[in-house]
């Protein structure tokens, strides 16, 4: 007889593993609030909230009830011809807080989707006005946007796959990343802020453009890095001279997680489009979606053949869409406010320390994001080695040690998370 985790390793594949080798992996049994609680009885705090996405913390009681209330009402139903309340209900509730000019809401399964489907929205509105030619993305290094098969082209071509899937992937345009960071000063010259770079790829490659994509003021898993916003607000005006659009993966920094509801909510400007994923069920259940304005819905609707090519089986499952519902009800309540501000400030405090240690190259904190870089690459096998000694869950990438704790996270909670990670940056 197998044990349980025996037959893991030897039959399920985990993500990004080498299933001959999987590593050290935990079996949870039960999740609550912060709290993992591991085969063996052992509790642990998920720093990750999950991979971002648990907001509210485990199994939310308003979110699980608003579940279950559905589950008994209509698990699922197509969307092609059909509609129902919990899609218009979720659709009402995103209005409210997502930038004023994202009017249409395209539902989707997962964060990966959401970005095919936001480059197919560009492709066609560019066809629609008849530049048949506008096929290709424009982007930043270091950004991350999923891993299907368009989405990947736009990930960093260094961190991402881009050798491995040579000559299977398109070839987009890549500039380096927005050099100004958000805590410093922005310099208005454009061969310093990053702006001359854009410039430039737009002015010998723009007729071939669809639209320029990033991850606005944080990038996630392609490397942890905070940049100006200002640098958006430019180049949303340079899109509109070259007749390019733009497209905000907020996949990641959307619901509260930098401390405002959503990153656009640092800049003066909107995207043509956007991405929202991860959090946006409370992390609850697969689900995400991609918004867009009036001008480019309107587009590709006058163009041909009209409709939109995309429309997934699952397209706005009414279980997620409650969910969703009840996890933008909880932020509407507004503690993410104060419960996100107050994790910045522990972080600052807590983390200062790890500053000066040798190992570490940097300490960089923004909303309920903690991150200390490493001047080397750090070995996420080993920090699992330390979950159980720690309580804590972190999974550390790259250069990274990291946590996004869920917005309900104590003050206690917050101190344990703070000196895991300053342990790990000691050892690792
Ligand atoms: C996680 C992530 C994605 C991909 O989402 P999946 O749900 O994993 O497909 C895309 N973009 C960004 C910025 C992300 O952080």
């Amino acid at each position: 007889m197998m044990t349980p985790l025996e037959f893991d390793q030897k039959h399920l594949w985990h993500p990004y593993t080498n299933v001959e080798k999987p590593g050290p992996t935990f079996v949870v049994k039960s999740a609550e609030g912060v709290w993992l609680t591991l085969d063996d009885g052992t509790k642990v705090i998920d720093a990750m909230s999950s991979w971002w996405c648990m907001l509210h913390g485990h199994k939310h009681p308003k979110i699980t009830k608003a579940i279950h209330d559905q589950l008994d009402v209509m698990p699922h139903v197509m969307f092609g011809g059909l509609t129902h309340d919990p899609a218009i209900e979720l659709g009402k509730k995103l209005l409210e807080i997502t930038p004023s000019t994202m009017q249409r809401i395209f539902y989707c399964d997962s964060g990966s989707v959401a970005v095919e489907v936001a480059m197919k929205m560009a492709v066609q509105y560019q066809h629609a006005l008849g530049f048949e030619g506008r096929s290709k993305f424009a982007t930043v290094r270091s950004g991350y946007h999923g891993d299907t098969w368009k989405a990947m082209s736009v990930c960093d071509p260094d961190t991402g796959m881009h050798h491995l899937f040579q000559g299977a992937l398109a070839v987009e345009h890549f500039i380096d990343r927005p050099p100004i960071t958000i805590d410093e000063t922005w310099n208005e010259e454009p061969s310093a802020n990053g702006l001359s770079e854009l410039r430039a790829i737009f002015e010998a490659h723009g007729k071939e453009i669809a639209a320029f994509i990033l991850e606005p003021v944080v990038q996630g898993t392609g490397g942890m890095y905070f940049y100006h916003p200002e640098y958006l607000n430019q180049a949303r005006a340079l899109c509109d001279e070259f007749g390019i659009l733009l497209i905000f993966d907020e996949i990641a920094t959307g619901f509260g997680r930098l401390g405002k509801m959503f990153a656009t909510d640092f800049c003066a400007i909107e995207p043509d489009i956007m991405c929202l994923g991860k959090a946006l069920t409370g992390g609850h259940i697969s689900f995400a979606t991609t918004m867009t304005n009036d001008r480019v819905a309107q587009t590709i609707g006058n163009g041909s053949p009209g409709i939109f090519m995309h429309g997934p089986t699952f397209m706005a499952n009414p279980l997620a869409c409650v969910a969703a519902k009840a996890s933008l009800d909880l932020l509407a309540e507004g503690d993410w406010q104060s419960q996100t501000a107050n994790i910045a400030a522990q972080l600052q405090t807590e983390l200062a320390p790890a500053r000066e240690l040798p190992g570490v190259a940097d300490v960089r904190i923004i909303g309920a994001i903690g991150v200390i870089e490493m001047k080397h690459t750090v070995s996420a096998d080993q920090a699992h080695g330390m979950v159980k000694e720690n309580g804590v869950y972190l999974r550390p990438f790259g250069k990274n040690i990291y946590s996004m704790p869920p917005f309900v996270s104590s003050p206690d909670e917050v101190s344990k998370i703070a000196s895991a990670m300053i342990k790990l940056a000691k050892v690792l």
